[in-house]
């Protein structure tokens, strides 16, 4: 017989998902002979046989992947035929294939998801259910190479059954690291406060009534506890957020399945295809007009985050309670998420009712992750759970291995090696010292599974932030400061392995500038290593500095005094009538003498006065919200827009959307909708941003435009940019790291790379 060989070359996420015993089981089906291994990229396969197995082989390959695995490249090449007397899977190597072998959590697949519900199976109703295909990973795991030894799954010993199952290459849980059954696994109970357990009974049974009659119960869940109640029931979700001293920030909703998400939000198939995902994140989607949510779970906001089960134990607790349940993360307000049980008991003691805990360790914290489809494409706004830690490919290796902190807000940090970034999960707010030592535990325990020692230590330019802080604290030689907007468009620039020059619109809240002053609305040229800060926004007064960014009608205030060159219409602005005259007249004396007033360029901003201005809510009371709710307001179909100016003389170049306030502001007296002035507003900064690009591509030449910072979250403006661009640039957004300040530290890492090589 003839026999053929060929070395096929698989790239995508191809690693702990299965994909070698699925291998192993393909070549055994087809008759072929040879090895798999995981190598840095991917796996790479030798396969021997004849012309017929090895074609049946490579369909069976290409075909029908384990659930969790996505091909993005597939590449066969004609080698020798060697004489191999079977096929195996061969051990990984080197401390590269170590490191990309460490997978995200993944949720439960559909083969365990029907064990669990078949009363005749051996693992009914068992909720740490799972096999090769799905189950946690990142957040169990101790230390690489990924075995079960190095996992919390190491002090459950499996029994002969699981066993069986996880020496058997036929069996779909071969080397299923976190295996169990009811017998040797994981036990769920529920306790009440005191931390006894309640006797009898199923313990997600009793939950679900403690659920049913509107408790708020503490769940233990993979990278966490979430905080669940009834999302039907507005007492329950009120006092949720009275506990949880949260007052109108949207609370996520996970619902069982699919159909029940269609009955409360508007899904195209990006949607359907985000929620069902192995990563199974929040998705942000249009709230339907009538649902059965209750209006306290997202007040006033069209949007509303919904998620499907990702563990046996949700969908067991999903099942059980037959109605959409609220999962937040179980923290009070802004601290990091509350992940082993004494300290949940500890902690959440004041919120939660009772609390389904279990005894498998959770290692590394990890919130769930936040999708929104923008411009048709799911972009990544919060990078946490089933993402991390699955590292971007850079397109040049680094140098030195890199630790790049991130900013302040909605941190996450980067560890750069070899051709990898690794961004961390999603710490939060380092606005407080529990949300700092997270920080400080997270990077400890990355750097030491990863195997990674940073040479060079990248950071934000801003002294006060907790990140910068603790670079400095670094015994590492090697700081380099970035500036917080080219770090947004770098890590554009990283996504997309784009080298430079690009125009880089970084659209955001607030960013120290290399001038000392808060940046927000730029335009760069920038590259990998430097930047030339090309246009900017004609700045805004912020009246009492931070205390602005709560008392958004300050900033709408500040806007209108400008605009209206001191003369502002404030008795015919309905905003205005909601606070006490003295407070007006101080805050305008601040704005006139410049007193306690510094000036930022933030587009965001912008959304802030103009929200405040038009709808008449004068606070804010999370960060982005009277931002988020002009955005929601706009009118799909209105193409009208306001004037506004560029001045190419200004060095940076300076766009002042002056006239657009007063238009906006008189639009607003006489009677025209929010809808409509939301619309215009929109359609005016995408035409603006358009204007200040093909003016850069004019003196500097065309190049790929990348449009990020926290402003981009917003998909009306990014599809209107996009709109406004589109014909004649490359345009790139973002897509798995995210356009805020989450996705930052990719940016910084991969700058930081760039500045000492060229050091070198
Ligand atoms: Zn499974
Ligand atoms: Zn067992
Ligand atoms: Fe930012």
């Amino acid at each position: 017989m003839k026999v053929e060989g060929r070395r096929i070359a698989i790239r995508g996420v191809v690693q702990g998902v299965g994909f070698r015993p699925f291998v192993w089981r393909a070549a055994r089906d087809a008759g072929v002979t040879g090895s798999v291994r995981n190598d840095t990229a991917g796996v790479t396969i030798e396969a021997f046989g004849s012309p017929l197995a090895i074609g049946n082989f490579i369909r069976h390959l290409r075909e029908s992947p384990p659930p969790a695995a996505r091909i993005r490249e597939f590449h066969a090449e004609r080698i020798a035929p060697v004489d191999q007397p079977a096929f195996v899977i061969a051990d990984s190597r080197s401390v590269d294939e170590h490191r990309v072998s460490v997978p995200p959590d993944l949720a439960t697949c559909a083969k365990c998801e029907r064990e669990i519900f078949d009363p005749s199976n051996r693992r009914y109703r068992y909720p740490f259910t799972n096999c090769t295909n799905c189950g946690p990973r990142f957040t169990m795991i101790r230390d690489v190479p990924y075995d079960r030894a190095a996992t919390t799954m190491a002090s459950f010993r499996m029994c002969p059954d699981c066993e069986r199952e996880y020496q058997s290459p036929e069996s779909r849980r071969f080397h299923a690291e976190p295996n169990a059954c009811p017998v040797c696994g994981p036990q769920v109970r529920l306790v009440d406060l005191a931390g006894e357990g309640t006797a009898g009974g199923n313990p997600i049974a009793s939950a679900s009534e403690a659920l049913l009659s509107g408790r708020i119960v503490a769940v233990k869940g993979i990278g966490g506890f979430h905080l669940a109640c009834d999302a039907t029931s507005e007492s329950a979700v009120r006092r949720l957020r009275d506990r949880k001293r949260r007052d109108e920030k949207p609370f996520a909703v996970m619902v069982r399945d699919l159909a029940a998400a269609e009955a409360i939000g508007i899904l195209g198939s990006e949607e359907r295809q985000a929620l069902t995902s192995v990563e199974r994140p929040i998705v942000l989607v249009s709230r339907r007009e009538v649902t059965e949510l209750c209006e306290a779970v997202a007040p006033g906001n069209p949007l509303v985050g919904l998620m499907l089960p990702y563990t046996p134990l949700h969908h067991l607790l999903l099942a059980d309670v037959g109605r959409p349940l609220v999962m937040t993360s179980g923290n009070l307000s802004d601290e990091p998420i509350a992940y082993r049980n004494n300290e949940a008991l500890d902690r959440l003691r004041g919120v939660a009712d009772a609390f389904l805990v279990h005894d498998r360790e959770i290692e590394t914290p990890c919130d769930d992750s936040v999708v929104r489809v923008i411009c048709g494409s799911p972009t990544v706004l919060r990078r946490s759970r089933g993402y991390v830690p699955r590292p971007i490919t850079v397109a040049r290796p680094f140098d030195r291995a890199v630790l790049a902190c991130g900013a302040q807000l909605k941190n996450t940090f980067c560890l750069g090696a070899g051709s990898f970034a690794w961004l961390g999960p999603h710490v939060g707010d380092l606005d407080q010292l529990s949300a700092y030592r997270a920080y400080e535990a997270a990077i400890q325990r990355m750097e030491q599974f990863l195997r990674i020692k940073p040479e060079v230590i990248a950071h934000d330019l801003h002294p006060e932030y907790l990140s910068t802080r603790y670079a400095a604290s670094r015994p590492e030689a090697i700081k380099i400061g970035v500036q917080h907007h080219h770090a947004h468009v770098v890590s554009a620039m990283a996504e997309h392995h784009l080298d430079g020059p690009v125009l880089g619109v970084a659209y955001d809240g607030t960013g120290l500038g290399t001038d000392g002053t808060a940046w927000g609305g730029e335009l760069l040229l920038a590259e990998l290593d430097r930047f030339e800060r090309l246009a900017t926004f004609r700045p805004v007064a912020l009246p009492g500095g931070d205390k602005a960014i709560r008392d958004v009608w300050r900033i709408g205030l500040a806007l209108i005094e400008d605009a209206f060159n001191g003369d502002p219409p404030i008795e015919q602005v309905p905003l205005f009538r909601q606070i006490e005259p003295a407070e007006i007249r101080l805050v305008r004396q601040m704005i006139q003498r410049r007193v306690n007033a510094p000036r930022a360029h933030g587009v965001g901003r912008y959304f802030d006065a103009l929200g405040a201005l038009v709808l008449g809510l004068p606070r804010s009371h999370y960060e982005g919200q009277i931002a988020l709710y002009w955005n929601l307001a706009a009118d799909a179909s209105e193409r009208g827009r306001y004037p506004f100016a560029l001045d190419v003389e200004a060095k940076p170049w300076s766009l002042d959307l002056r006239e657009m306030v007063v238009e906006a502001v008189r639009d607003a007296i006489a009677g025209r909708t929010p809808a409509t002035i939301s619309a215009r507003f929109h359609n005016t900064l995408a035409a603006a941003t358009a204007e200040l690009v093909r003016t850069a591509a004019h003196v500097h030449g065309p190049m790929p435009v990348v449009l990020t910072g926290g402003c981009f979250q917003n998909a009306r403006l990014a599809e209107s940019t996009v709109v406004e661009l589109g014909a004649d640039f490359d345009v790139y957004l973002h897509r798995e790291v995210p356009p805020g300040d989450g996705g930052i530290a990719l940016g910084q890492c991969v700058v930081a790379d760039a500045i000492t090589r060229k050091r070198g």
